[in-house]
């Protein structure tokens, strides 16, 4: 396309006027000329070639802001009419230190000097708008025209004076979709040492336009078999990584590129640089699921090669929730279905749903999964609007009212962390069921978590007290014996609550936790985690599981109960749900390290013998909280009361 002063805007023709006025040279150059060759709108940036010095620059427009941007380098930015426009003086650069910056700078008075200096042929075109005179020694219009990235010069010179370069051409594939010539791609490298060399900060912003790119995928793949990548990040690609972790797939990077490939090349930026980094900070991938990430190792190498915090926190988002399985089965009913959303966006965020989505689906591919779950995935998409998120502010009654009605007294800090509960509560209550969210209803609410927390703390006798999540979990059920799955998430928040209440409230009292209703009380991570909890205060765990035929005996025994109890039976439910990982562990039992085991079940025939053995243990020991759960079909809270009853006859610790 050709050029023409018409083209340009009237204050890029103004300011090389004034230069001329004065006597001066002044050419437009670098990415507006190429954008306007190209036929594109008009660019945003606009940079000046003049062979006035930057002193007299700042004089001729001194009354307009001149910004000495990099003034050493003749460089100065003026602000001239809403157009923001570099100027640099003529210039040649006197030896590189490093690849990194010429140690000085000369100013020359040619034009054709200054375009030699420059890295790519496309950008050493300058034009002159009031002569309208182009010049280009380089022939970069034709390479303009063949679609091709070639290095100005020396390719090997070129790149050893400034590392920059090397990132720079790949930004240019990917913001062009041009192809690199083959003498400047044999180059990289060889040169690949200096771009390591390089100010973190200024391959940054090539890397972001880079990846911001419409051709970016083919770009990052053009990166691989010159080490360009490998040596932008070099920790997520060295050998003793791989070595370390034997469970990761050892074609991460195959993996890297046929997930970035699937993707629309609009897809977000987002999107993009999870993808490129998800399998490259794995530290397991097992077959057939999502790869394991260590988020904090990823998060040091981001900050290490300066990317902005909020970029490093919105990569990391992504790679949190994408795994997080879709949020239903098309079997669900309606209800259910939209109750199911409204958990999973208020989790996911909705702002990264679309990102969540295509990296969801192009995992999903990659892992060979017959039946792409699209019609659940179009399921989302048709009631996304319909069913968005609860937040604590979209509520009908907010902090201050849960306070007055409950009279919660601020100044206790149990009572402070009770209103948080009662809230967090509240709203999952609105996100089961939006009709909870009245007025009316949610202080009917607020009174049952009231009821609860007064009968865990009723129950008690002197110094021994019982958390049963079975309670708890009679106010969200009443008495439907459907076991709804919903449930145990906020009964572990409210049934943790009570229990630090109670052991810091009593500090000589044994606190006993029927915890086995919990959310997955078998997994082992769960008791982990109790266990860290609660350490300071010496948690014994009870296992209720005795032997194959006790357990046996009891399954026997609940057949003949009334089916509408076996129904609302947690335990079976649970035990079903994570059968296979209740039977990886020996005695479908594990407990925490350093942590006292008793055995103890209501149908062997040692049950009373080891009742007192443990009361005894529990007097002459300062063990203050004993945690019944984890394991299946036995009498808890019955062996809660019996334990509160020995050991309230005996007293504690007399
Ligand atoms: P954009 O449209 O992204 O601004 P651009 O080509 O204008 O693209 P800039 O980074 O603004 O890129 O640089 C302006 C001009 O300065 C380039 O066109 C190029 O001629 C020259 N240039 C920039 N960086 C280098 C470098 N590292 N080595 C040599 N020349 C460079
Ligand atoms: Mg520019």
């Amino acid at each position: 396309m050709e050029l023409s002063p018409n083209r340009f805007p009237t204050g890029i023709l103004e300011v090389c006027h004034i230069f001329r006025d004065s006597g001066f040279q002044a050419f437009v150059v670098g990415g507006s000329i190429r954008d306007l060759l190209r036929g594109e709108n008009l660019p945003n940036d606009w940079d000046i070639a003049t062979d006035a010095s930057p002193p007299k620059v700042i004089e001729l427009f001194s009354q307009f802001r001149v910004i000495p941007t990099g003034i050493q380098h003749g460089t100065v930015t003026l602000l001239f009419k809403n157009l923001s426009i570099e100027i640099t003086t003529f210039r040649v650069e006197g030896e590189y230190k490093d690849g990194r910056r010429p140690s000085e700078v000369h100013f020359v008075k040619e034009i054709e000097e200054d375009l030699a200096r420059r890295d790519l042929t496309i950008n050493a075109i300058a034009y002159d708008p009031i002569n309208q005179s182009l010049t280009d020694p380089f022939k970069g219009v034709t390479d303009l025209q063949n679609n091709i990235l070639r290095l100005v010069g020396d390719a090997d010179t070129r790149l050893k004076e400034d590392g920059l370069r090397l990132i720079r051409i790949f930004r240019f594939v990917s913001q062009l979709g041009f192809s690199v010539d083959q003498k400047s791609l044999d180059a990289v490298p060889r040169q690949v040492t200096v771009f390591r060399q390089v100010a973190k900060e200024r391959i940054e912003v090539e890397f972001h336009k880079l990846m911001s790119g419409p051709f970016w995928q083919q770009a990052i793949k053009m990166m691989i078999p010159n080490n360009l990548l490998a040596n932008y990040i070099p920790e997520l690609f060295e050998k003793y990584m791989l070595a370390l972790m034997e469970s990761v797939h050892n074609d991460r990077l195959g993996i890297t590129i046929s997930i970035i490939e699937s993707f629309s090349p609009e897809s977000s930026i987002n999107l993009r640089y999870a993808a490129l980094f998800h399998q490259l900070s794995a530290t397991s991938h097992p077959k057939d699921t999502f790869p394991e990430i260590d988020k904090q190792f990823l998060a040091k190498i981001l900050r290490g090669l300066k990317f902005p915090n909020k970029r490093i926190d919105s990569i990391l988002h992504l790679l949190t929730v994408y795994k997080i399985p879709l949020p239903y089965s098309m079997n669900d009913e309606e209800e259910r279905r939209n109750y199911s959303l409204r958990k999973f966006l208020y989790k996911i965020n909705p702002h990264f749903l679309d990102d969540y989505l295509s990296f969801y689906k192009a995992m999903w591919k990659e892992l060979d999964r017959s039946g792409l779950p699209s019609v659940l995935i179009e399921d989302i998409e048709r009631r996304r609007e319909s069913q968005p998120p609860i937040y604590l502010k979209d509520l009908k009654i907010d902090g201050n009212e849960v306070v007055s009605h409950l009279n919660i007294k601020k100044s206790i800090p149990a009572q402070r962390e009770f209103i948080g509960i009662c809230l967090d509560l509240l709203r999952e209550q609105v996100e089961v069921d939006l009709s909870n969210n009245t007025k009316y209803k949610l202080y009917q609410i607020l009174e049952n978590i009231n009821q609860v927390k007064n009968l865990c703390t009723a129950l008690k006798v002197p110094r021994v007290s019982i958390i049963s999540t079975d309670h708890i979990r009679k106010l969200y059920r009443g008495n439907e014996p459907e076991y709804i799955s919903w449930e145990n998430s906020h009964t572990y928040r409210l049934s943790i609550w009570l229990v630090s209440c109670l052991l810091r409230r009593n500090k000589s009292n044994i606190v006993i936790f029927d915890g086995t209703n919990l959310n997955s009380p078998s997994h082992p991570y769960h008791r982990e985690k109790l266990a860290t909890k609660f350490k300071r205060y010496n948690p014994i765990f009870i296992n209720t599981f005795s032997s194959e035929d006790d357990l046996k005996k009891n399954l026997e025994a609940r057949e003949h109960e009334k089916p509408s109890i076996r129904k609302s039976d947690a335990d079976i439910t649970i035990y079903e749900r994570y059968e296979s990982i209740i039977n990886r562990y020996p005695k479908s039992f594990y407990a925490p390290e350093n942590v006292k085991i008793i055995e103890l079940s209501t149908r062997s025939t040692e049950y009373e013998k080891r009742l007192k053995d443990l009361s005894k243990n529990l007097k002459e020991s300062n063990h203050r909280l004993i945690i019944m759960s984890g394991n299946v079909l036995t009498g808890k809270t019955f062996t809660a009361r019996k334990i509160q009853q020995i050991l309230s006859t005996h007293s504690l610790k007399e």
